[in-house]
Formats: C-alpha cells, structure tokens, sequence
C-alpha cells in the first residue's frame, strides 16, 4: 500500500502510461493523475517512423492503451494540460491555465524533443522541413509525402533509415545525408550497419557519408536545397532532420532538480528532490557494467523504468536493472539488438546464416557480453540477449558456427551461472 495519496506523472509517453501502470498495480487505491499537453490521447511513438507513414494510416490504430483501460485503472488521464513550473517545497505543479495541483509523489516522464539543424545554416524552418517525434509531426509528414517526389533525411540513425524505407516504399527518389562515417554508429556494429547500408543501396536509397550540411535554402519553386561539405547540393521536395534528440529537463532545472544530460536518478528512479522521481528516457540514471549515468532512448527501457519507477511512486523500493534493447523493420527485414554498443568493445564474431540472416556478438577484453544484434535473428538475439554483462565460457567457433544453434549454448550456459 502506498504512502501517496496523490500520484502524478507528467508524460504521457509509454514511460508515463507504464508508471501509471505500475503505481496502480502496487495500490488498487491511491489516486493516479497523467498528464499530457498534445492533446491526444497516449499513442506508441514506434509508430510514428513506420506505419503512420504509410498512406491513410490511422493515429487511433496506434493507441497505446484502449480508451476504457484509464477508467478501468482508475487513472485520469489529462491530455491537454500544460505544466508550466513545479514548485517542490509546497509539492504542487502550475498548469498554463493557472491551475495549481497538488502531489504526494511526482513522476517526470517528459522524454525528449527532436534536434533541429541551426538557424545558422540558412532557411532551417521552412515548412518542408520536417522532424519526427511526436503524432502532430507524423501527420504533418504523412500528408508532405503525399505531396512530394524527392526526399532528403538529415541522419542516417534509426529515424533516418525508418523513414527512408517508408519513403521508397512509396515511391519517392531518397537521399540521405549523414555526419558520420557510416551510418547507425549509435546503435549497430560495423557488420550489421555495413548491410543495412546495402539494404537501403538495394532499394535505391542514396547515401551520402561524412557530409555536413552548410546550407539549407528554399527557391522561389518551393524545392529545399542542401548544400554539403564537399561542394555538392542536394534538391528535393521534402527534408526529414533525423539528428537525434534532446531530453526535455527545463521543467525540472528550474525546479532544482538534478540535471546531467537528463534527469539525475538514482537506482530506484529518485530525483534529488525528495517525492520527485522521473523515468525514460529523460532519466540519467546508472546502467549496470557502465561508468556514471547513461540515458537510454529505447522503447523497452521507458516501458521498463517507467512501471518500475511508477511502482516505486507508489511506495515499493525496486532496484531498476537497465538493459538496454531496440528493434527496428526496415523493408521486410527486422534488425534487433540488446546492449550497448561503447569503446569496451574489444572482439566483434559475426555467425552468418545461409539464410543471409546474421547475429554480430560484441564482447569486452575480458569476453563480457556488452551486446548482441541480429538481422532477421530474432530468436537467437533474445535468448543470447539474457547474457549480456556475462562472461561467456564458449569458444569463437562455436559462437560463429552457424551449424550448432544457439539456444540451447545459451540455455546451458544459465544453468551454469543460476
Ligand atoms: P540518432 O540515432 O542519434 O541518429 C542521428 C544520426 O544523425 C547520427 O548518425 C548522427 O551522426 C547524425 N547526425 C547528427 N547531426 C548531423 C548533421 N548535422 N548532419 C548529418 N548527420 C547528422 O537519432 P535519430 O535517428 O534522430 O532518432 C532519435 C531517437 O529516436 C533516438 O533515440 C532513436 O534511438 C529513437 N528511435 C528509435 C527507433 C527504434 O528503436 N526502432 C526508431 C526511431 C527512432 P553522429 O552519430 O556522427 O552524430
């Protein structure tokens, strides 16, 4: 039973709704308020770079939770209400319209915004500019593509290559424009990224890499024009910046709450302000096998963190255990990946499938398992995804050889640890 009479999270992202969740869980009583300000009801963001993108797509199919579920659950659920300071002494929020509420406990679950190019660049807000974070941004694309022949995507990460592949498969001429060297340096090896590069090559998607931009202009025809670093310019239609994100802290920075990167929290979801926790990925928060405070941005860990750190709301003191995990469809294929990729990596093993599916496994010096990804690999990701942070006592060979299956290496290998 909780020692919260007044639970409220702001957030309605899928960290917030599972905060919800996981405080009514633990007090079928306790009073449970969610907060958004888009105005609509909660939606699930993976949506947003995939099928929202396809003609006609439907928002409401992309609900995170059936309309009945908060009235079910007892959570009331206020989707157009903006807070605009949080006064941590008297444990109460100011909303825009000048209503004061009051909390017992507090959850932040504001995630993040998308990264705009600089202004310095040119004419970095014309309307054919587009970023993609939440549902108004999905609706605003999917009637742009409508309307459009040629892409350009700034950023060859998830974004990027997600609405690329939405883009061909409608029809539009794509180009894709990326800083680095290759393409999803955050979140794949060499190996996988290296396929998903010739994926998109297949499909007639045009890579620029290690281009900035210098310019960005609108002509009098209403096309974009890029300018890149080594002289050459890109026209199109339509532009999708898809340079990464910013956590959203203001609220809580001028509350006197903890920032670093995001939202400081402690294993338990705790801010430094006392009844303030915060959860997803505007939490910087301490990862297992990592030095000082991480921020994840994938799906699962806000679903993760968000009901752990709901729960612990409610009164419960649950140690989070990050891991980190994504998935992403492009074309027919799937790529899946659990870990994190950093410079402990010291050993990439590649087991290839005659199939052409293929699972990269990366291990640290002291073969720990920091991550595992996989193209069309599903099983064999997640069950070598339950070793991540372990040692793994098996040889290269027999993690490469693609005639002796996996689960089963993996099944004995837990017995051995449990
Ligand atoms: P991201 O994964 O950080 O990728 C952004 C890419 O843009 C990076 O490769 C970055 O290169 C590049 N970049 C940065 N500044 C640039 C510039 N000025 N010009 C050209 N390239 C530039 O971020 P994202 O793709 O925008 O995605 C946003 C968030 O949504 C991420 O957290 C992502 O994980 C999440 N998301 C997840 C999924 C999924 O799980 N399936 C799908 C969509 C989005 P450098 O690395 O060299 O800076």
């Amino acid at each position: 039973m909780s020692t919260a009479n007044h639970i409220v999270i702001i957030g309605t992202g899928i960290a917030g709704v599972s905060a919800a969740q996981g405080a009514r869980e633990v007090d079928p009583e306790v009073r449970i308020t969610l907060i958004g300000e888009d105005g609509y009801p909660p939606y699930d963001r993976t949506h947003l770079s995939k099928q929202m993108l396809k003609p006609e797509a439907r928002l409401d199919a992309s609900s995170l939770m059936e309309p009945e579920w908060f009235d079910q659950n007892k959570i009331q659920l206020e989707s157009n209400t903006r807070i605009e300071s949080i006064n941590t002494a008297a444990q109460s929020l100011s909303t825009s319209v000048g209503e004061t509420i009051k909390y017992d406990a507090l959850v932040l679950a504001m995630g993040t915004r998308a990264r705009k190019l600089p202004v310095s660049l040119g004419q970095v807000e014309s309307t054919r500019i587009h970023t993609l974070r939440t549902a108004e941004d999905a609706l605003r694309l999917q009637g742009a593509l409508d309307d459009s022949k040629r892409l350009v995507i700034v950023g060859a990460g998830l974004i990027g290559l997600e609405v690329a592949a939405a883009a061909r498969a409608r029809g539009l001429k794509v180009e894709v424009v990326e800083a680095g060297s290759r393409i999803l340096q955050r979140s794949c090896d060499q190996y996988t990224a290296d396929r998903i590069a010739s994926l998109h090559a297949d499909h007639g998607v045009e890579l620029h890499l290690g281009q900035s931009i210098e310019s960005v202009t609108e002509s009098a025809q209403g096309s974009v024009s890029l300018g890149l670093s080594d002289g050459a310019a890109i026209e199109a239609d339509l532009m999708v910046v898809g340079i990464g994100v910013i956590p959203n802290t203001e609220l809580a920075e001028a509350a006197g709450v903890d920032v670093d990167n995001g939202v400081v929290v402690d294993g338990l979801g705790r801010t430094s302000v006392p009844n303030v926790y915060a959860a997803g990925d505007i939490a910087s928060l301490p990862v297992p096998g990592r030095h000082g405070l991480t921020r994840l941005e994938t799906w699962r860990h806000a679903q993760d963190h968000g009901r752990c750190v709901g729960m612990n709301a409610a009164g419960q003191e649950n140690e989070y255990k990050a891991l980190a995990s994504f998935w992403s469809d492009q074309y027919e294929q799937r790529i899946q990946g659990v870990g994190l990729i950093d410079d402990e990596i010291a050993t990439t093993l590649i087991r290839q499938y005659e199939s052409g599916a293929h699972v990269s496994f990366m291990l640290d010096k002291n073969r720990v398992l920091k991550a595992v990804l996989g193209i069309d690999t599903a099983k064999d990701v997640n069950a070598m995804g339950k070793l991540v942070g372990r040692v793994i006592p098996v040889s290269d060979h027999e993690l490469k050889d693609e005639h002796q299956p996996l689960v089963p290496i993996v099944k004995k290998l837990l017995k051995k640890v449990s």
